[in-house]
C-alpha cells in the first residue's frame, strides 16, 4: 500500500513549493478498487476519499462511513442531473460542476436541505470535445451564476489531456481561479501530483499510486 509514501511526497512537495505543511488535501481515489484495499487505507488513518461514480459509491461508502468516523467523500467524476439528489446526500464535495442546469439543481437541493457540499467547477482546460468541463472562456460566467445562486464555490478542477505537459494546464487553471477570486485548485493525479502542488494545487486526487493498479476504469 502506497499511502505513507504518497503522504511523504505530498509533504515534500509542499515544502519545496514554500507551501504550509498540511495545505494540500490528499484525496485517495478508491474507484474500482477491491474493498479490502480501501479498508486497509482506512485502517491506516486516511479519511478523505474520492469516487467517480455515484452508484458505485452508494454501494460501498454507507457501510464504511458506519464503521469509520470522520470520512469525507469527494465526487470527482461527472454528475448526471438525475443523480444529483443521491450525490448531495452522500458526498461532502463535488468536483464536477460544469453547467448551469446542474448548478440550478444543486441550488434547489441546497435550499431544500439547508446545506450544500463544497463545490469545484470542472474546467476543460485542453478544450477536448469528448471531455467534461466548462471551456476556459465560459468559466467566469458559470462562477458568477453559482454565486448568484448562493452556492459555495470552493475552486476549480481540471484533468489535463493525457498527451500534453500537465504544467501548462495547471498554470491555466490557477490563473482562471485567481481572476475569479477562488482559492481551491483540484488538480494532480498519480503521475503528476507533485507538479500540481508546485503550481498551487490545494487538492490532489491520487488513486493507483496509493491503492495499486486498477483492473479497469
Ligand atoms: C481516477 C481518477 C483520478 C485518480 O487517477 P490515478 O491516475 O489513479 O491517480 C483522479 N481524478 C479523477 C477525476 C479520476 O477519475
Amino acid at each position: 500500500m502506497g499511502l505513507e509514501d504518497i503522504r511523504q511526497k505530498v509533504a515534500r512537495a509542499e515544502a519545496e513549493a514554500g507551501r504550509a505543511p498540511g495545505s494540500v488535501t490528499l484525496i485517495a481515489v478508491s474507484k474500482v478498487q477491491p474493498l479490502e484495499r480501501v479498508e486497509a487505507v482506512l485502517q491506516a488513518g486516511q479519511r478523505v476519499f474520492g469516487e467517480n461514480k455515484v452508484q458505485e459509491a452508494q454501494g460501498k461508502w454507507p457501510d464504511f462511513k458506519d464503521r469509520f468516523s470522520g470520512v469525507e467523500l469527494h465526487l470527482v467524476g461527472p454528475l448526471q442531473s438525475n443523480k444529483t439528489r443521491p450525490a448531495v446526500e452522500l458526498f461532502d464535495a463535488i468536483h464536477s460542476v460544469d453547467r448551469v442546469k446542474l448548478a440550478r439543481r444543486l441550488a434547489d437541493l441546497a435550499q431544500e436541505r439547508g446545506q450544500s457540499p463544497d463545490l469545484f467547477i470542472q474546467v476543460n482546460t485542453g478544450e477536448e470535445p469528448q471531455k467534461a468541463g466548462v471551456l476556459p472562456a465560459d468559466v467566469d460566467a458559470l462562477v458568477a451564476e453559482c454565486r448568484s445562486l448562493d452556492l459555495p464555490v470552493n475552486g476549480l478542477m481540471c484533468i489535463p489531456p493525457v498527451e500534453e505537459t500537465p504544467g501548462l494546464h495547471f498554470a491555466l487553471l490557477a490563473k482562471i481561479a485567481e481572476r475569479n477570486g477562488l482559492s481551491g485548485l483540484s488538480m494532480g493525479m498519480s503521475a503528476d501530483f507533485e507538479q500540481a502542488i508546485a503550481f498551487g494545487a490545494t487538492h490532489v486526487r491520487v488513486g493507483s499510486a496509493i491503492f495499486g493498479a486498477r483492473d479497469h476504469g
